[in-house]
């Protein structure tokens, strides 16, 4: 076994995502499980399929082509917009891709034709949070375009909430949105499979979803059971599918506060250090090329995470008892950020159990 490493509870992840689409599905609404988080891991997304996860999405084209490759068959949604420097590759490896402008639906369309593939594409509105998306007036524009592109089906519409802005959804927004995608419909005599309503930070308003918003994208709940954008965890998840395990290698009682005169640290910042007198401290064999640390939270009791340069955590365990070894294996949860960091590190190894 090598280390760090996370484990990943594959019962826990396959119960999150059943839960998760059983309420979901409950309420006509399929789940798109997604896969960046965790950087498409085979293994994982394939639990999420198995949960009822009915498409799978993710942000980046090479972790869409890693899943295609191996053999999954549900549809691939690519999130984030195409680079027009890829739109060969999107129309090979996505079966759907998000979509806010002219441009890209040209390009997606002449890439499309070329390679004698259709091409789903879902418009994204900006309602707010003020990252990607169409302003609601330019949807003529973008439909008439869209009714042109015979290349291209029109998937459907979407839009986000808590990316840029920490927008939260509301039933007005939804609603709204539903009222675009209807529009839409109108305009091109078809109807649009999704109405995509948002992430997990959606979930909170399952029960008064508009009628016709009828998909999630969901990677934070199934992967951390915690909702970030409302602070919370979510009861009915759980929250340890992922754990990061990293190896003691050195373990010394030391001063709280650095000797001699202080500029700044290998990361241009000035940490603020208080004297709590001389402390057991650990160092961990995981660092910020893995994570962005000192967010990760110990599940030893007794650590206390200082900071982190590049390949060492430093800990305080003055509390734990016993204090620790070198060889010990400390173990730790995380957020998203810490996460995605983890997963996209080659330094560290995945095993699912
Ligand atoms: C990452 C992402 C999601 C998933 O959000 P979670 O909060 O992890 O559920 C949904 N939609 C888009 C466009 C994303 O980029």
């Amino acid at each position: 076994m090598t280390w760090p490493r996370l484990v990943i509870n594959r019962n826990h992840l396959i119960q999150n995502a059943e839960e998760t689409c059983r309420r979901c599905a409950a309420v006509g609404v399929s789940v798109s499980g997604v896969t960046k988080g965790m950087s498409a891991l085979p293994d994982m997304a394939q639990v999420m399929v198995e949960g009822g996860c009915a498409t799978l999405a993710d942000s980046r084209l090479q972790n869409l082509a890693k899943l295609k490759q191996k053999g999954f068959t549900v549809p691939l949604h690519l999130m984030r917009l195409p680079m027009p420097s890829e739109v060969a590759d999107v129309v090979q490896w996505a079966d759907v891709s998000f979509v806010s402008s002219c441009e890209i639906l040209e390009l997606l369309n002449t890439a499309a034709a070329d390679a004698k593939k259709r091409h789903g594409v879902l418009v994204m509105f900006e309602l707010g949070d003020l990252r990607e998306g169409i302003l609601p007036q330019e949807l003529e524009q973008i439909t008439d375009t869209l009714a042109r592109c015979h290349w291209l089906d029109a998937a459907g519409v979407g839009t986000n909430f808590g990316c840029f802005g920490s927008t939260i959804p509301t039933v007005e927004k939804l609603t709204q949105l539903a009222e675009l995608g209807e529009e839409m419909e109108r305009r091109l005599g078809v109807t649009l499979p999704f109405y995509s309503g948002g992430a997990t930070s959606t979930l909170p308003l399952l029960n008064e979803l508009p009628r016709r918003i009828n998909n999630l994208r969901i990677g934070e709940a199934l992967l951390l059971g915690t909702d970030t954008n409302h602070d919370e965890t979510i009861q009915w998840l759980h929250q340890d599918v992922v754990t990061l395990e990293a190896e003691v290698i050195e373990v010394r009682r030391k001063p709280s506060v650095p000797s001699g005169p202080l500029a700044c640290s290998a990361f241009g910042e000035k940490p603020v250090f208080e004297d709590r007198g001389e402390r057991l401290r650990a160092i961990v064999a995981v660092g910020r090329q893995d994570l962005r640390s000192p967010h990760v939270m110990p599940l030893d009791d007794g650590v206390l995470p200082l900071g982190a340069s590049s390949d060492h955590l430093l800990l305080d365990v003055e509390n734990m008892t016993p204090g620790p070894k070198i060889g010990q294996i400390l173990r730790f949860r995380m957020g998203y950020g810490d996460m995605l960091a983890l997963f996209t590190s080659p330094y560290v190894a995945k095993v699912v159990v």
